[in-house]
């Protein structure tokens, strides 16, 4: 054990069990850890690193920032903040508001309090489903090893399958406030509702005068290929949730809502001291900015459909799931745990999701030397962990 690993013990709460490494620097998709081994990091900080590590131009806004605006209250409105939120609709395609957060589970806390202004408490969530660890968050996170030690958590969810519209209309009633769900469920191991899903959903939640509410905190801001992974469903939701790949790494996260939830939330319902720093608004435009310049969604289309393919032409490969760079393999076997191990031994950081499932949500910078790297050393993974 390194002595960075045995003082993380020492120090560092143990929520996560033992660290697999000790990471000191990054350079585009690859990490160095403290023995100076390089790996192609095909998690991204699970599915946020989206310019990769150390990009000039996240480096560069964000410096500006700090050396113009470095933190303002609530009190006060600041550029970036403004440009954000403008940006974001501009994405979500529809008339809204937004309200800025650090995180996915603090945008997910914003929403739910928003859908509690309906004056409706009852939620629908999906089995499946992973929202964050906040007790509002973990209210409608299915998991029960997250839920059991913290019950009694904020009540009335019900939760139905995912992707299980006849199940969803008979949970959905006259007193549901919202329907919430991941278009692509991430921490379930990338698993894909069937096609129809998301518009049932809306229809269903219409008919009963309640919120859509997707999260899009690990599928949105380019992940799929697209901004938002629920655009080709055609439809429009109440409430959006965002957050991981927006700020690229700096802590980030946003729930918009459209139409007439962007108003639910009025002065005094909800505040918090960082969200909508100037500096972290200014790494979100950053990445904004060069996705769009950089053709980052083409290419997390292209490079996602080339790594699909790889991956799938293996026997002991089952399924490959997932839309462009958020990617589910599913295994023949449940060895996703020694499949992440001997990955990592090759020099590739990859996530056993479940004991069948390994995700991969690299940075949409991924080089195609990077994915020639692990679709040569692919087989020989399996073969170790097999
Ligand atoms: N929602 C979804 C769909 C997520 O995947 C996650 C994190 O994995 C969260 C919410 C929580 O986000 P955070 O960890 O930033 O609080």
């Amino acid at each position: 054990m390194s002595d960075l690993t045995s003082r993380y013990g020492s120090a560092v709460m143990n929520t996560f069990g033992p660290p697999k490494l000790v990471l000191e620097r990054g350079r585009g998709a690859h990490v160095w850890d403290e023995d100076g081994k390089e790996y192609v990091d095909y998690l991204g900080g699970i599915a946020v690193n989206a310019l990769g590590h150390g990009h000039p131009a996240l480096v560069e806004a964000v410096t500006a920032q700090l050396q113009t605006l470095g933190h303002v209250s609530n009190f006060f409105a600041s550029r970036p903040q403004v440009e954000l939120a403008e940006k974001l609709l501009t994405l979500v395609g529809a008339p809204g508001k937004v309200f800025l957060t650090n995180s996915g589970t603090e945008a997910n806390e914003a929403a739910l309090k928003l859908t509690r202004r309906t004056g409706r408490t009852h939620l629908v969530a999906m089995e499946g489903s992973f929202h964050g660890r906040s007790m509002g968050a973990l209210a409608l996170t299915a998991k029960e090893a997250y839920r059991a030690p913290f019950e009694p958590l904020p009540g009335d969810v019900t939760f139905v399958p995912y992707g299980d519209a006849g199940a969803l209309a008979a949970a959905v009633s006259d007193r549901t406030a919202a329907i919430v769900i991941e278009p692509i469920q991430g921490e379930a191991g990338v698993v894909v509702p069937p096609a129809g899903f998301l518009a049932d959903a809306r229809r269903i939640a219409d008919e009963h005068g309640a919120l859509l509410w997707l999260d899009e905190v690990q599928t949105g801001m380019g992940r799929t290929g697209r901004w938002l992974a629920h655009t080709p469903s055609g439809i429009t939701p109440d409430v959006v949730t965002l957050a991981k790949g927006l700020g690229g790494g700096f802590p980030i996260g946003a729930c918009v809502g459209l139409g007439a939830a962007a108003d639910l939330l009025q002065p005094g319902n909800h505040g918090t001291t960082f969200g909508g720093n100037p500096v972290a608004c200014a790494a979100a435009l950053a990445v904004i900015g060069t996705i769009e310049t950089d053709d980052l969604l083409h290419r997390a289309t292209v490079v996602g459909e080339k790594l699909r393919d790889g991956l799938a032409a293996d026997a002991r490969v089952v399924e490959v799931t997932g839309e462009g760079l958020l990617i589910g393999v599913v295994l023949s076997e449940p060895r996703a745990e020694a499949v992440a191990a001997a990955a990592l031994r090759a020099g590739f950081i990859v996530n056993n999701a479940t004991p069948t499932r390994i995700r991969l949500a690299p940075p949409l910078v991924l080089t195609d030397d990077d994915v020639a790297a692990l679709l040569t050393a692919w087989p020989g993974i399996l073969e170790e962990a097999y």
